[in-house]
């Protein structure tokens, strides 16, 4: 089986297996408790926090908050940071935030939604229109899920700021950690992130905040997560969270993932044939995603197709759960044309992908639209 959907999900690391297994059978504690065995666990978490921080974050100026998922996060930052006057976020943002977003609009907050360019970006000046004096929250995604377009987090987070000093900046970057090589200017407040895109375990993400920010709880209880978000700690998803982040970024890895997946985005491209595709995603976004559109296709029925002869990949809209729901939100503020919305597929990648692995992949892609497009004709 050739594994081309890591922007849904990536298979964890065997280390990071490893180690979980030890914290479930050997170290099953409560970091609340006040015996030693207890007291350990939570001088090894607040370690584990310190270190998928450290990644891409100063810990003098930042500090952590652990959730169950990015979207879990991606929620707290727009509940507890966008409270008042209106929230500025884009059309191109995953359900996480979107869905977030508009229900903050149903509870009395007025919900903004920036355009899109054609490669799924944010359109700068019409997000820099929507913010006001009454602006609490600007809500911007580091790296489109769907197209791999990146947004520069930094400069449109110091643009905001220079509109209005007040207006907090949160970024969803799920599909930017462990991946692109970058660092958090002062400029953005919160950071979403999580682990089961990089080679760590579902159940575990993260709210990266500025420390001198003063968050209202978003969930409450026992005060754990500084009083942030009370549960007690998935101490061997914190773990695996923290080997799979070092295992990503460690000896600058990241930078040397980053070219190596760029080949393979390269190679995939290459070989695909351009008369039965054209390429969704920009020339410089992220590496690890490859949108792509057949035209007079069914994405889910390549897919599917695919699927049969053990490629699997994704399609425009495969980060929700609801596989069914057609016509992208995204794609469709992309501009993308009837002709293509359907046949969106999406191929993304993981740094132990192989250019064996693509050029096989390649071959079923062209194989299985060209026999569909024949069947369909
Ligand atoms: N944000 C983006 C950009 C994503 O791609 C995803 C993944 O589906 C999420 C948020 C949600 O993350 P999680 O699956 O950890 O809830």
């Amino acid at each position: 089986m050739i594994y081309f959907d890591n922007a849904a999900t990536t298979k964890p690391e065997d280390s990071v297996l490893g180690l979980a297994a030890r914290y479930l059978k050997e170290q099953y504690y409560n970091p609340s408790a006040l015996y030693a065995e207890g007291y350990n666990l939570h001088l090894e978490l607040e370690e584990c926090r310190r270190s998928i921080l450290s990644h891409v974050a100063d810990a003098d100026d930042y500090s952590i908050i652990i959730t169950s998922c990015g979207t879990e996060a991606d929620n707290q930052a727009i509940f507890c940071g966008g409270r008042r006057g209106n929230i500025v976020t884009t059309m191109g943002e995953h359900a996480a935030v979107f869905a977030a977003a508009t229900e903050a609009g149903r509870r009395g907050v007025e919900a903004r939604f920036a355009q899109l360019n054609a490669d799924g970006s944010v359109n700068v000046e019409n997000l820099l229109s929507l913010v006001d004096g009454k602006t609490s929250l600007v809500s911007v995604m580091h790296v489109n899920n769907e197209t791999g377009a990146v947004n520069d987090i930094n400069a449109i987070a110091g643009m905001v700021k220079a509109k209005n000093a007040r207006t907090l900046f949160h970024s969803d970057g799920v599909q930017a950690y462990g991946k692109l090589p970058f660092r958090l200017s002062g400029h953005v407040d919160m950071y979403s992130v999580s682990a089961h895109k990089i080679g760590g375990l579902k159940g575990t993400g993260a709210l990266i905040k500025k420390k001198k920010l003063v968050l209202q709880p978003f969930i409450w209880g026992g005060g754990q997560e500084s009083g942030l978000r009370s549960g007690t700690e998935n101490v061997y998803g914190i773990e695996a969270f923290c080997a799979a982040a070092a295992e990503r970024y460690n000896y600058g890895r990241h930078e040397v993932n980053y070219n190596r997946v760029r080949e393979l985005q390269a190679r995939m491209w290459e070989l695909l044939d351009k008369s039965l595709f054209e390429r969704i995603s920009p020339g410089n976004g992220s590496p690890y995603i490859l949108t792509v559109a057949a035209r007079g296709v069914r994405g889910e029925t390549i897919l599917h197709m695919c699927n049969d002869r053990g490629l699997i990949i994704g399609t425009g809209s495969a980060c929700s759960s609801n596989a069914s729901k057609r016509n992208s939100r995204v794609m469709q503020a992309c501009g993308i044309g009837q002709d293509m919305i359907d046949g969106v597929l999406r191929i993304s990648f993981n740094p132990h992908n192989t250019i064996e692995e693509v050029e096989e992949a390649a071959t079923i892609l062209n194989e299985v639209v060209e026999t569909d497009r024949e069947l369909t004709e």
